[in-house]
């Protein structure tokens, strides 16, 4: 049966952006396939950053996976670096992949611009993810469109790999994406993806007040100025994320109302904002529950780390033989 992996950056709580683009579809998937769901922490610290906050974020970041429905009794929920063989099977992978590959990354290029100094990790960041993926023989990654060129990465070393090492067979799996169904969603200025590093997101463990506060100035339709202005709802991410947690009959009510102009703007986000605590608030309830047992999340990530270290063992063990490390 197919295996899928999934990484996420420990970015502390997660955001609407994150659970409706990507963790919510995990949630579904898991009951479907073996599930792995991995805290990438080694690929967070290509840039600098504060220890201290790097342990909280990655509690906080398992906290809100767990809350928001990975469920660690079927999928395989483990931080990066509790599993040292990511890192051992990356220096292999290096050591194959042309450095011209990397720096046609898309993300490394626009990364890099960004930064006056870049580190080796940020330009080998690929083949990091091409190890996460490959070390647990994944034949499915979950992603967003801007994460398929890596992908495509994983696909060439594995093929390399297999090429070189594979003794005639195809050791390595070639991972295929599998497109999230909720498009990318935009930050509540509508201007680029959600972000935190953008400050226009959506907490997803917010309270009622601080969304409402949040979502009530939120960016539409630019067009729609006067209260009497039809407007154009497919332009609006108001209405995608209508399209991301409301039902079928809202949504079509939605696109309606705002056509005709038969609502203001106010109308329609405060029906979002019913539809969105409908899904929120079971998730703000696990959320407390684990906030009042914190050992639940650090157990859990523990018998994680040894499920995927089960894995991990086999896969080096294969590899290291193919290799010529044993
Ligand atoms: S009515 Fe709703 S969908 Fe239309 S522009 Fe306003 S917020 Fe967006």
């Amino acid at each position: 049966m197919s295996r899928i992996f999934s990484g996420i950056q420990p970015s502390g709580e997660l955001h609407i952006g994150n659970y409706l683009g990507a963790v919510k579809n995990w949630a579904r998937l898991q009951h479907q396939h073996p599930t792995l769901v991995c805290i990438v922490d080694y690929h967070a610290i290509t840039v600098p950053y504060d220890p201290e906050q790097l342990r909280v974020r990655r509690h906080q970041m398992a906290l809100s996976l767990l809350a928001a429905g990975i469920d660690p009794n079927i999928a395989i929920l483990f931080v990066q670096s509790d599993v040292p063989q990511h890192t051992e099977l990356a220096w292999i992978l290096n050591t194959i992949t042309p450095l011209g590959e990397l720096e046609r990354q898309t993300q490394f290029k626009e990364k890099s611009q960004r930064q006056e100094s870049i580190n080796a990790g940020l330009l080998n960041y690929p083949v990091l993810q091409a190890a996460d993926i490959l070390l647990y023989r994944a034949n499915m990654v979950p992603v967003g469109e801007d994460q398929v060129q890596h992908l495509e990465l994983s696909r060439v070393v594995a093929r390399r790999w297999n090429a070189a090492f594979g003794q005639g067979e195809d050791f390595f799996p070639e991972p295929q994406p599998v497109l999230t169904p909720t498009p990318r969603i935009m930050g509540l200025d509508g201007q680029a993806k959600m972000s935190k590093s953008l400050n226009n997101t959506i907490g997803l463990l917010e309270s009622p007040d601080e969304i409402w506060t949040k979502l009530r100035p939120a960016v539409t339709d630019p067009k729609r100025i006067k209260r009497t202005d039809p407007g154009t709802p497919e332009v609006c991410n108001i209405y995608h994320l209508h399209r991301a947690v409301s039902t079928p009959e809202t949504v079509a009510h939605v696109s309606q109302q705002c056509r005709t102009a038969g609502w203001g703007c106010i109308d329609c986000k405060r029906v979002l904002f019913e539809s969105m605590e409908r899904e929120l608030v079971p998730i703000r309830t696990r959320a407390e529950e684990l906030r009042a047992d914190p050992r639940r999340v650090t157990n859990a990530l523990a018998a994680g780390a040894e499920r995927a270290r089960a894995i991990a063992v086999d896969t080096m063990t294969a590899v290291r033989h193919r290799a010529g490390f044993d």
